[in-house]
């Protein structure tokens, strides 16, 4: 090593999940949704005069802080917006956990959560998920710098109770409290209502999965004003125009657009609930899954081999080499015939037909 490398900030990075280019290919490995963003958003692009982009957008980003905030009946000043949860989420770890007691986290979560948590030198302590992959409640009852977890969990699919993360939040009144929902909208309980009632709560969620715009990179979170001033705090210490004009007005149409983001969560809920039966006669067996994706496991086939031999027939899914998830496969729902083509090819590998 050379001796400059010494004053090198060293990171291990987060992996994302792989993003193949093929025209047949059918996608289920970034839990993406399968379906187009709303009319309204291509409307809202072409819209974009060319013209303004030589100007900065607006730093408060204050259209769409609205739109998000009348959407969810909440106030302007409740409500940070970012560039895809990611940032939201990475802002919000370096404004709230700053003290020197451990930050908890599952053992088996999102996988960049320990990558930030390295990265701003947090300490942080993972409690394991018990046999079933929920989280123990009772393993946040302690002394902690602060708590997140993604509810539904991820990639796990599991949802904690509501009365869980109320107790969690209730028995943590000095620490901040993170619930990422990123995955909420297909049919799990926000935990908003209850921004309210305890202070030292936020919950952040993005546009990259309900609202079809993983492209386009938006996330917000949502918490009393006091959390929300100080993550723009920080925000406005790194980076003040951290969302572009095209991400302001495409979210601005996506969020207004509540018949078509509906209709969509609900063509994907169903196809999930149908995908669930198919595998579960073919023999794979997953904790119940309330997000945009299914964690299974089959009762005689390797994870790897399958997800190697879906791989070659141009099917991606997410596989998690190793540890207690080794032998799973993340399995976002697509369309509803992508997932019939899936099952079939699964129907033949497996010899069931
Ligand atoms: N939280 C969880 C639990 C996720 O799975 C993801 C998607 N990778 C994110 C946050 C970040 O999503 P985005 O940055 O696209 O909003």
């Amino acid at each position: 090593m050379k001796k400059w490398e010494d004053n090198i900030r060293k990171v291990v990075p987060y992996t994302p999940g792989e993003q193949p280019n093929q025209p047949d290919m059918i996608k289920l490995n970034t839990n993406e949704n399968p379906y187009p963003p709303s009319p309204e958003v291509t409307k809202a692009l072409q819209a974009i005069d060319t013209d303004a982009l030589r100007l900065y957008p607006d730093p408060a980003a204050e259209d769409l802080v609205q739109a998000v905030a009348d959407h969810y009946g909440l106030n302007k000043d409740q409500v940070f917006v970012g560039v895809g949860s990611d940032d939201v989420l990475a802002m919000s770890f370096l404004t709230f956990f700053n003290g020197s007691k451990p930050v908890l986290f599952p053992d088996i979560t999102y996988s960049f959560y320990d990558v930030w948590a390295d990265l701003f030198r947090i300490p942080y302590e993972r409690p394991a998920l018990d046999e079933n992959f929920h989280i123990r409640k009772e393993d946040y009852f302690r002394e902690n710098g602060g708590i997140i977890f993604p509810n539904p969990n991820a990639p796990t699919g599991v949802e904690l109770p509501q009365q869980d993360i109320e107790e969690i939040i209730r028995r943590n009144p000095d620490v901040i409290v993170i619930v990422d929902e990123a995955y909420v909208d297909f049919g799990a309980k926000s935990a908003l209502p209850l921004i309210d009632k305890y202070e030292n709560l936020l919950v952040v969620q993005t546009f990259s999965k309900s609202r079809s715009m993983a492209g386009m990179r938006i996330g917000f979170a949502m918490g009393n004003p006091v959390l929300i001033k100080y993550l723009n705090d920080v925000k406005y210490s790194f980076n003040s125009y951290t969302m572009d004009r095209t991400a302001l007005a495409t979210g601005v149409a996506a969020v207004k657009d509540k018949k078509y983001f509906y209709e969509t969560c609900k063509k994907i809920i169903d196809t999930r609930e149908w995908t669930k039966e198919q595998l579960k006669a073919l023999g794979f067996s997953f904790e119940d899954s309330m997000t945009n994706f299914i964690f299974a496991e089959h009762e005689s086939c390797q994870a790897e081999e399958l997800f190697q031999a879906l791989r070659n027939n141009h099917i991606y899914v997410r596989y998690f080499p190793g540890g207690r998830t080794g032998n799973h496969l993340r399995i976002t729902i697509g369309t509803q015939k992508e997932m019939e083509i899936f099952i079939d090819f699964l129907k033949k590998y497996l010899k069931k037909e």
